[in-house]
């Protein structure tokens, strides 16, 4: 059988993926979006940012989105809540620097991401699925072997490779492209619950963000959806949870991740009196060393997307924002290119893509070193000051207006010690 050919594939239909096939078909590309799994297909990353609207919009998938929020339970959202101890801090989006959207979803990705699938292929886009990529040959243009679950091989030509397979990270492991993070190791258990809250304080409408009464780099989300249901999660180093699990006499059965991360939320202030009659609708899970880098983001005909890049951290739930912001980019200088546009992939897309990143960066070294929580709780701060911290809350990660986004790391440095308790 020939080949068969397409100007661009793109290994991965998560969120990165199906934007990107988007945009491309939409500019009349030809698309191959290859996707290891059969959707719909359980992802965590379930609260967006309202930046991420945004990218929606451009791509012609934010009125799917809209249309179906009700119908896929996905969850309205216009802020977050931090809960430390017994203080709390609300952020409204609304009250944000800078202009754009001031909502968003949570969202149950089986359903968001086959949505933005469905679309992309309305669009245009083929998908397969159940397939994974197993060799590719960049020489002298990308030649790629996929195999389906029966085994079958094909061979696939493309003018272009756009790796947008989250932890999958298909070509930075085929490439050797894997560089450690600069975070520590940290570990993630959380599952489904039907949450059946009835304080009447607790707002549906806020992702709540709350830090372990004693230890201060460990946290839990509970990210609420439409349906009465919830994702409830709690980071932490890996040996915070195995101290929890030795907690148990050595003859009895080790704990399980429900047991597990029920006893972590039973140590919580505000979510163990908020939960108690939750029911866990869907088994916990744990993820342990999701934090990744690269050392380059593009090369000759290809780069990395979303996960496949970089993943810092889930504290801000920046992950599928960043992956939007990827595509976007990425495409943009794709469009060009083939239309024999000059493009500098560095300039376009890799140094962009990262002064966001660098913004979130800044802010997830900060909360782990406790400044940025003092900050978010500090009730005095200057409206303004507030405003700034709240639009990189909201994603605004790339707005050159804030000094947050211009120079994060000296801001939040010099804000911190103001607000040191
Ligand atoms: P993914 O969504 O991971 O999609 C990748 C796709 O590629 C998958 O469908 C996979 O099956 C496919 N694939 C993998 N390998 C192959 C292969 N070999 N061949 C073909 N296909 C393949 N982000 C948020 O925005 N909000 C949050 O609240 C949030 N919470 C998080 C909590 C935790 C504990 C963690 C670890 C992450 C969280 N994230 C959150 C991050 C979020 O999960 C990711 O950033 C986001 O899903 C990245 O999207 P993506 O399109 O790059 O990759």
């Amino acid at each position: 059988e020939p080949a068969q050919t397409y100007d661009v594939v793109i290994i991965g239909a998560g969120p990165a993926g199906s934007l990107a096939a988007s945009l491309l078909t939409q500019a009349q590309h030809r698309v191959l979006v290859v996707e290891k799994q059969h959707f719909p297909r359980f992802s965590i990353g379930e609260s967006l940012l309202p930046q991420s609207m945004v990218y929606l919009e451009e791509a012609g998938l934010l009125q799917s989105v809209l249309d179906s929020a009700h119908e896929l339970g996905f969850q309205y959202k216009n802020g977050a809540v931090f809960v430390s101890n017994q203080q709390q801090s609300v952020f409204d989006f609304a009250d944000k620097s800078c202009d754009g959207p001031e909502s968003t979803y949570q969202v149950k990705r089986a359903s968001f991401d086959q949505l933005l699938a469905q679309k992309a292929q309305a669009f245009g886009a083929e998908f397969i699925f159940g397939s994974q990529l197993e060799s590719i040959d960049f020489n002298p243009k990308p030649e790629l072997i996929i195999r389906d679950e029966e085994g079958m091989a094909s061979t696939i030509k493309a003018d272009f490779v756009l790796d947008a397979s989250g932890f999958g990270r298909v070509l930075p492991r085929l490439l050797d492209l894997d560089l450690p993070s600069e975070f520590p190791v940290r570990s993630s258990i959380f599952c489904h619950i039907q949450d059946n809250i009835t304080d009447p304080t607790f707002d549906r409408n806020k992702i709540l963000i709350e830090t372990h009464p004693n230890e201060e780099d460990v946290w839990y989300w509970l990210i609420p959806f439409s349906d009465n249901t919830a994702s409830l999660g709690c980071v932490a180093k890996p040996e915070f949870f195995e101290r929890l699990r030795q907690g148990t006499a050595p003859d009895l059965e080790p704990l399980g991740n429900d047991q597990l991360l029920l006893r972590a939320v039973n140590q919580s202030t505000r979510l163990s009196k908020l939960l108690f009659a939750a029911v866990i609708t869907q088994d916990a899970q744990q993820l342990t060393g999701y934090a990744s880098n690269v050392k380059q983001l593009y090369g000759d005909h290809y780069a990395l997307l979303g996960n496949a890049g970089e993943f810092l951290d889930p504290i801000f739930s920046s992950g599928v924002t960043i992956a939007f912001k990827s595509a976007t980019l990425a495409c943009d200088c794709l469009i060009k290119q083939f239309n024999q546009q000059a493009v500098c992939w560095n300039k376009d897309f890799a140094e962009p893509l990262r002064q966001g990143v660098n913004t979130f960066k800044a802010f997830v070294d900060s909360w782990y070193q406790q400044q940025l929580q003092d900050i978010i709780q500090f009730q005095d701060a200057p409206d303004n000051i507030r405003q700034m911290i709240c639009s990189v809350l909201a994603g605004y990660a790339w707005d050159d207006n804030n000094p947050f986004v211009v120079e994060p790391k000296r801001r939040l440095n010099v804000l911190g010690e103001l607000c040191a308790p």
